[in-house]
């Protein structure tokens, strides 16, 4: 076993796509010091107040910890009332934060707004997509109403990685041209800021990470999730890192060089503004927003069930 590049003690990892070989405590450190960039990349002032979206899985697990280390942080979670799952998930984020002595703010959706994402199928077969929307709006909501100036979520360069090929194989330039890593914060349109603090942290870092400071998360997939296109394109770039280890990194930076290019062809075709949604008075690019289209949608299903 060679030795550790940091400090020449017996190396215990060894990361391929940077043949970099590491002991677990250096690995750790340099973990944290990547998280500690990407901050300084996207700028984020010394007293910002930073919540990471936290799901119980491991990416925003090895977030919030890494994050924590860093500076103060909070926690967000949405319970989405999915029977055998969500229960699991919120347990263990509240043992987590409890460990971590970090403030949870919960939004539970069945107490709140009488749905859960069980009822998601009901209006839409592309549940995830339905659930995207209504986790994006919440955070943001939940986020603004406490004073939070940052959302981080885990996205991690796996996911950046598939996310870029997926909407290049399907042409889909608009969305493309869309992928950030950061948004900053529009107090006009209550919009907080946006960050992706792992979007160059492989998932198999972020589940490294959790094992060896033995941290909680549930590594069960959520049993309403069908995301055929995305696991193909993801199986098909996990096939390809066997023999390029650094690939999933390459076409982020490759990707990086090509987004103006997108986003002007993207300009072309559609410019975005915001507005204020007349119902709920959070931005939108229609009178009313996505989110509250899709709650009276859910609410009109969920009454029409009952009154059978
Ligand atoms: P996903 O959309 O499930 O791939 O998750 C991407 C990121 O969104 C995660 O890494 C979390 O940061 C955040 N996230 C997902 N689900 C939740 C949830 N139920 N509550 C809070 N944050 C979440
Ligand atoms: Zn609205």
């Amino acid at each position: 076993m060679p030795r550790c590049r940091f400090c020449g003690k017996k190396s215990e990892l060894f990361l391929r796509y940077a043949r970099l070989p590491l002991c677990k405590k250096c690995f750790i450190a340099y973990y944290q010091r990547k998280v500690r960039e990407a901050l300084e990349k996207f700028n984020i002032e010394k007293d910002a107040t930073i919540a990471v979206a936290l799901s119980a899985g491991k990416d925003s697990v090895a977030l919030l910890h890494s994050l924590s280390a860093l500076r103060e942080v909070k926690a967000i979670h949405i319970a989405l009332g999915i029977e055998g799952h969500s229960d699991k998930l919120l347990e263990s984020c509240k043992k987590l934060c409890k460990d971590l002595n970090i403030e949870l703010i919960l939004f539970d959706l069945k107490k709140e707004l009488g749905i859960s994402a069980s009822d998601f199928r009901k209006i839409n077969k592309k549940v995830c997509s339905v659930c995207g929307t209504v986790k994006r709006y919440l955070l943001n909501k939940i986020a603004w109403e406490n004073s939070i100036d940052y959302v981080a979520t885990g996205h991690n360069a796996d996911d950046t990685a598939s996310a870029i090929l997926r909407n290049f194989l399907t042409g889909n330039i608009a969305l493309l041209a869309r992928i950030e890593f950061f948004s900053p914060k529009d107090e006009k349109f209550k919009l907080v800021g946006k960050i992706k603090p792992l979007y160059r942290t492989l998932e198999f870092e972020n589940k490294m990470y959790c094992d060896i400071l033995e941290l909680p998360y549930v590594a069960e997939q959520c049993p309403l999730a069908k995301r055929a296109m995305q696991n193909e394109v993801k199986a098909l770039i996990d096939s390809l890192e066997k023999r390029m280890p650094e690939i999933k990194l390459r076409i982020i930076t490759n990707y990086f060089k090509m987004k103006p290019l997108f986003e002007e062809y993207a300009k072309k075709e559609r410019k975005v503004e915001f507005k204020l949604c007349k119902q709920c008075g959070y931005a939108t690019v229609s009178d009313k927003c996505k989110f509250c289209k899709t709650i009276e949608k859910l609410q009109k299903v969920r009454n029409k069930t009952k009154s059978f």
